[in-house]
């Protein structure tokens, strides 16, 4: 149970489409209110009637480009490994623009769904990895889509202690969707963000590791870019939640020793 398409996903979409216009009006928005209905009509119309794994990003580009949306200069963020912090530190859009932050990723985020013969499937949808193309056929779409809409200087924040995975990980969205998906000359810069988490082991760096493969990958792309290790403004607030740790006494201690 818990596992097929979310229940009330009619009006979890609609009532996320219009407040997401309609209240929220986030400052970085600059489009004209779309309409909603239409926009759940083009989404269910993508996977309903078909099965689960019978969908690919076709179905969904009437959707997609009818919902995209100009994304602000410099301020569109990518995340790979970094879900909390990143939305942390990109505070809905005032300070970074993330994927969830457009109407696109707003509407669907954390909702599940998925077809069949007839119609919506409510009590079980396959987990992405047991559908080949259908498993990365909404969320590729929607990660390229947004990074086309990208301008200026970009930013990706990765994770430098992750575990089992590099923090550029040829098969993620951000290397199989959005690297591949900026638009030259629109985005100039990519400033990477590398974050370790408090107390955890610091296992790659800007100058080793994935990143370096990343940096090869950004040039390879005709683009410039930066790596900062544990950027001091990310720091600080993932200090927030750890303020005894030891990485997290520097300032305080500082303050009391001058
Ligand atoms: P990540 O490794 O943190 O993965 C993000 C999510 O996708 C996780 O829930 C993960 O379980 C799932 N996932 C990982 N690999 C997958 C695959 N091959 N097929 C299907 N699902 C997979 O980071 P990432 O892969 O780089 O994705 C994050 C980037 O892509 C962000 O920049 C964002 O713009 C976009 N994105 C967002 C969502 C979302 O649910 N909001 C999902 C996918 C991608």
């Amino acid at each position: 149970a818990g596992s097929g398409t979310t229940p009330h996903i009619r009006e979890i979409f609609l009532g996320r489409c219009w407040a997401y216009q309609e209240v929220i009006k986030p400052q970085h928005l600059h489009s004209d209110v779309k309409n909603c209905e239409l926009l759940w009509d083009m989404f269910v119309t993508a996977f309903s009637n078909k099965g689960p794994c019978d969908v690919t990003s076709q179905e969904y580009a009437p959707f997609m480009s009818q919902a995209s949306q100009e994304i602000a200069r410099n301020k569109a963020m990518f995340w790979s490994g970094t879900y909390q912090i990143a939305h942390q530190f990109a505070e809905n859009g005032k300070r970074f623009v993330t994927l969830e932050d457009t109407l696109i990723g707003y509407i669907v985020n954390s909702v599940t769904w998925c077809g069949d013969n007839a119609g919506i499937n409510y009590m079980y949808c396959p987990p992405w990895y047991e559908c080949a193309e259908a498993g990365t056929a909404f969320w590729g779409s929607a990660s390229s889509e947004f990074a086309s809409s990208a301008r200026g200087n970009i930013t990706i924040v990765l994770d430098g202690s992750r575990d089992g995975k590099p923090a550029y990980s040829k098969d993620s969205y951000f290397a199989k969707f959005e690297l591949p998906a900026l638009r030259l000359p629109d985005v100039t810069r990519v400033n990477i963000l590398l974050v370790h988490d408090i107390d955890k082991p610091r296992r790659e760096m800007c100058d080793n590791g994935s990143l370096l493969s990343l940096q090869d990958d950004i040039a390879a792309r005709g683009l410039k870019s930066t790596c900062v290790d544990d950027p001091d403004t990310v720091i600080h607030l993932m200090c927030v939640d750890d303020p005894e740790s030891r990485e997290c006494q520097l300032v305080h201690k500082m303050a009391h020793n001058s």
